[in-house]
């Protein structure tokens, strides 16, 4: 027989390993849903709330935790009708902007598409989740391989990410059912109009760089490009080559 003093500890000893497990579990369960309901709302409001209609987009942004792909101090606010830095003077785009070019490009599950600007990688997981491949380059070394490690750890196995100039597109997985610009340029690259598939949709904030811009989607059909213009929006810009041409 154990002396009692020894049960008493024992017991204390469990009591207090019980409570810590409990006290964890708790405040990670409440953490996560915390950032659920802030996801819902976000959806109701900015996303549904605003005439998105593509169930994949809505299912896609309902799942991904945005709260992860912004710097820790702005977690609270990643769910926001806004975009949020992301480091080196760059931006996560506003959660309703991300859906309606998202939208806009009428993406099917078995198509591979081609991102440039990753950014944070946010753009990249909610393409990743409605098509079969994503490809994304991004010119910022950091960027690039933050977002990298960030996917990987959440799973997203179907992601390719460069770091590279994207002016040049991706010629080796070329060409693309679906091409999206998340920078600012004053014309599109013609290598990306190359390497996008005839029948295939390319998406770009188009004009000055400086301050606001017209998001574009242009189709290609039988060689033929045609532009549609869709809103007004105020993106960073892009850099590299596009600022030696034209
Ligand atoms: N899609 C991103 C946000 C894009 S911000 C997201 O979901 O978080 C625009 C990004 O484009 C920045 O990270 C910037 O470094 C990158 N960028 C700018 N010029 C580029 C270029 N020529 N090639 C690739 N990426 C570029």
């Amino acid at each position: 027989m154990k002396p009692l003093r020894e049960i008493k500890s024992l017991a204390i000893l469990w009591g207090v390993i019980v409570f810590l497990g409990l006290f964890c579990f708790l405040s990670v369960s409440f953490g996560n849903d915390k950032y659920s309901q802030m996801r819902l709302r976000m959806i109701e409001k900015d996303i549904k709330g605003r005439g998105i209609i593509d169930e994949r987009v809505i299912t896609a942004m309902s799942k991904i935790p945005r709260h992860l792909f912004v710097p820790p101090r702005y977690r609270n606010r990643a769910y926001g009708d806004y975009p949020l830095p992301i480091g080196e003077g760059q931006t996560i785009s506003q959660p309703y902007i991300v859906a309606l070019m998202t939208e806009a490009l009428k993406l099917r599950p078995t198509d591979r598409v081609l991102e440039i600007g990753t950014g944070s990688g946010y753009q990249a997981a909610v393409l990743a989740e409605i098509v079969k491949e994503v490809y994304t380059i991004e010119i910022r070394e950091n960027l690039a391989k933050k977002a990298e490690s960030l996917l990987r750890k959440l799973g997203y196995n179907n992601i390719k990410v460069k770091h590279a100039d994207g002016y040049f597109g991706w010629k080796e997985y070329a060409p693309f059912d679906a091409i999206i610009i998340t920078a600012a340029a004053n014309h599109v690259p013609p290598p990306l109009i190359e390497q996008l598939k005839d029948g295939g949709r390319l998406i770009i904030p188009l004009g000055s760089t400086l301050y606001f811009q017209t998001l574009t989607v242009i189709t290609k059909k039988n060689g033929q490009l045609r532009a549609e213009q869709i809103c007004p929006v105020s993106f960073v810009p892009m850099i590299g080559e596009v600022r030696k041409r034209r």
